[in-house]
This record gives structure tokens, sequence and C-alpha cells, in this order.
């Protein structure tokens, strides 16, 4: 793994990337206005310092709600952030051979699909296509909470993000630098009403 520049440790990654939130949230943004090719050449070498799985939603962009510019952070968005192969393999790369070293999943409120996962469990009508492997994916998270749970959906939500951050933790070229403290993968909220980025507690 790359050396990293000590800015770019797990912590201060974190820090950064939290610091844009709040520009974004505050109506301040340094980057937001600047989407330029003159900004796009200007970044030069990508240096990441962060990589963002988030989800599909249109209402989530993560470099605008990070307030981040061209080669700033590295992100990948799936349908509630479902991890598969190709995710996983992307992240190993992100940390592995850029250096990142921070490492965030973030779910959001009012997520489409894990309410159609909830909606799935409840009904027992598990979605045809690919669409069924999604919902498969988020469907351990609904069963811990409880489909029946009235608060299914949120709670679901906030189990789904914490089962994914401990699946990314235990993957195989991300578990040894995670355990060393090289490496730190988060799990976060963002909520659509504000704009604003919560960590989610730890277990
Ligand atoms: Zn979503």
């Amino acid at each position: 793994m790359p050396p990293a520049p000590a800015a770019r440790k797990p912590r201060a990654a974190l820090a950064e990337l939290l610091a844009g939130n709040r520009r974004f949230v505050s109506g301040q943004p340094v980057h937001g206005h600047d989407v330029t090719a003159a900004a796009a050449v200007a970044s030069g070498d990508q240096q990441p310092y962060a990589v963002v799985l988030g989800c599909i939603d249109s209402r989530v962009p993560l470099e605008a709600i990070f307030d981040q510019t061209f080669g700033s952070i590295c992100v990948i968005r799936t349908g509630a952030h479902v991890l598969d192969r190709a995710v996983c393999g992307s992240i190993e790369y992100v940390v592995g051979q850029l250096g990142v070293r921070l490492v965030m999943v973030l779910g959001h409120e009012r997520c489409g699909a894990v309410g159609s996962a909830v909606e799935a469990l409840r009904t027992g009508r598990r979605p045809g296509g690919a669409l069924g492997y999604v919902v498969d994916r988020i469907a351990p998270a609904v069963y811990e909470v409880g489909a029946d749970d009235p608060d299914a959906h949120r709670l679901a939500i906030r189990r789904h993000v914490r089962r994914t951050v401990g699946t990314l933790r235990a993957d195989d070229l991300l578990a040894r630098p995670v355990a060393a403290g090289e490496v730190a993968v988060v799990g976060a909220l963002y909520d659509l009403a504000t704009g604003e980025v919560a960590l989610l507690p730890e277990d």
C-alpha cells in the first residue's frame, strides 16, 4: 500500500470530508459552483483522500453534498449502497493503489431501495430481474430490525449502513489495514431535509 501523507490519515480525512459537508449546509461551498473544464484540468493527477459509497438517489449527489472538487474523492453509487464484487474490488483499488485511508458508507433517509426491501418482505413479493438481487442484499437488515415493525424502514436504513460497514471491514484486502488502524471504514447518514451528514454511532 502506498504511503499516505499525514493529512490523509483516516481521522484527518474524515475531518476534511465533514468540513466539506458543513460548507455545503451553510450555503458557502468552495467548489460547488466551479464545475468547469478549467477546474477539471487544474486537478492534474488525482490524489483522492476518501472514497464514499452512497446510494443512486438523485437527491444525494456525493461530490456536491461534501463540496468536493475534481480529484478529491472517489465515489461509488449503487441502490442503497449495495455491495457486489465490482464495488468491493473498486474500493480495494482505491485503498490499495491510490493510498486512500478513509471509506465512508453513506445511507440516507427515505431510501427507496430499502423501502423496496421492506415492502418485499412484508408482502412476500420479491422483484424479478437484477432488482431482486439488490433487494436480497438489503433484506438481512430488514430481518434484523423486523419487517413488521412500524419503524422498519427508518431502522433498516441504519442497520443496512452498519452491515455494509461490517462487510467492508472484513473484506479480504481491507481487513488487515483496518485492524492496524491504517484505514477507517465509517458509516454515516444523509438527512434530505437539512443536507447534513451525521456519523452513525458504532454498535
Ligand atoms: Zn437510496
